[in-house]
């Protein structure tokens, strides 16, 4: 965990984003959460102050989140592991929205059609290739 001077934004961020004001925008479902969902909600809660931090204070906030996972991973407390994963796709959509990308749309054309190796739904690639 980065160790930081003055008031923990993050902190405040995360508890911000499991409060039960964290509504989808999508009419679907309501236990249903898309990407495209996300990232308008996200967009909605934080733009301004995303959009004034800019990308690079905005991933190493990222990369704060993704080293909080990986001890997370490494306990036992189910809560704060499904917390973590929350916390770091929230970041990522943050980080999506100051660099003006559309998750849904990179994502379908990345990985819509099966893998972007071998174009197969259940992955053909040698074990020596990422993926
Ligand atoms: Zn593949």
């Amino acid at each position: 965990m980065m160790v930081h001077q003055g008031p923990c934004l993050a902190q405040t961020t995360a508890k911000t984003l499991i409060t039960p004001h964290f509504m989808p925008t999508s009419s679907e479902s309501t236990d249903e959460l898309s990407i495209a969902d996300l990232q308008r909600h996200i967009r909605q809660m934080y733009y301004e102050k995303d959009a004034a931090r800019g990308t690079d204070g905005t991933f190493m906030w990222l990369m704060e989140e993704i080293g909080e996972l990986a001890s997370a991973l490494r306990g036992n407390d189910r809560e704060n592991l499904a917390e973590e994963f929350a916390d770091v796709i929230a970041w990522l959509a943050t980080i999506a929205n100051v660099a003006e990308i559309d998750l849904n749309t990179a994502l379908q054309a990345k990985y819509g059609r099966g893998c972007p190796g071998c174009s197969r739904l259940v992955c053909e690639c040698p074990n020596s290739e990422k993926p």
